[in-house]
């Protein structure tokens, strides 16, 4: 039957990254919208996508998922705002990190002047650059021995790998190119 991916669906970047996975899974899986703390365990992968992670944080524990997630043993594909939520730690106080990810992240890091762009950004494992959107984006400040650098822009470090789990400051579902969701997947048995 292949691998099964949920995207949390609480707010946010949800249906891009469903329709991310659907192309890179190219038939070999299946992707959900995840809203019921009792769909994640059953999940090999789960996408906490971009959004507002404030407000992501607060529904998580509205909905009674941080325990799910906090023992889920599949890969976390963390991005933007999902990265800052898989954190250890987080520099704003508002939010309590799932702590999934060993990494420090730094909210809105890039300013106002700079809330959104792209560029393109060298990702190790990719044969050529990553053309990234970057919106409001994190940054991690500090990258734990566990994890792994994947990708710097000057301002800080983008991408991270830790065992199964990624995490990204930008956009990886805009743009129609899923080499990174790709790479989420092949990573998905890894230990650690
Ligand atoms: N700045 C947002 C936050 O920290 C993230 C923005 C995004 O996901 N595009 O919640």
């Amino acid at each position: 039957m292949g691998v099964r991916i949920g995207v949390l669906a609480l707010q946010g970047d949800v249906s891009e990254h469903i329709l991310a996975f659907r192309h890179a899974l190219d038939g070999k899986g299946e992707v959900c919208a995840v809203r019921r703390p009792e769909e994640i365990a059953d999940l090999d992968g789960l996408a906490i996508p971009g959004g507002e992670s404030t407000t992501i944080c607060r529904l998580v524990d509205k909905n009674a998922m941080r325990r799910p997630i906090e023992a889920f043993e599949g890969g976390i594909f963390a991005t933007c705002a999902g990265m800052v939520l898989a954190a250890r730690e987080v520099d704003d106080p508002r939010i309590a990190p799932l702590g999934c990810i060993d990494i420090i992240v730094e909210r809105n890091a890039f300013g106002r002047q700079r809330e959104s762009f792209e560029t393109d950004v060298h990702i190790a494992g990719l044969r050529t650059p990553f053309h990234a959107v970057f919106i409001r984006a994190p940054v991690a400040s500090r990258v734990g021995p566990k994890a792994t650098v994947l990708g710097s822009v000057d301002r800080g470090v983008v991408a991270v790998r830790s065992g199964r789990h990624m995490a990204l400051a930008f956009h990886p579902e805009l743009g129609g190119d899923t080499r990174l969701h790709c790479m989420f997947l092949e990573h998905l048995q890894d230990t650690g």
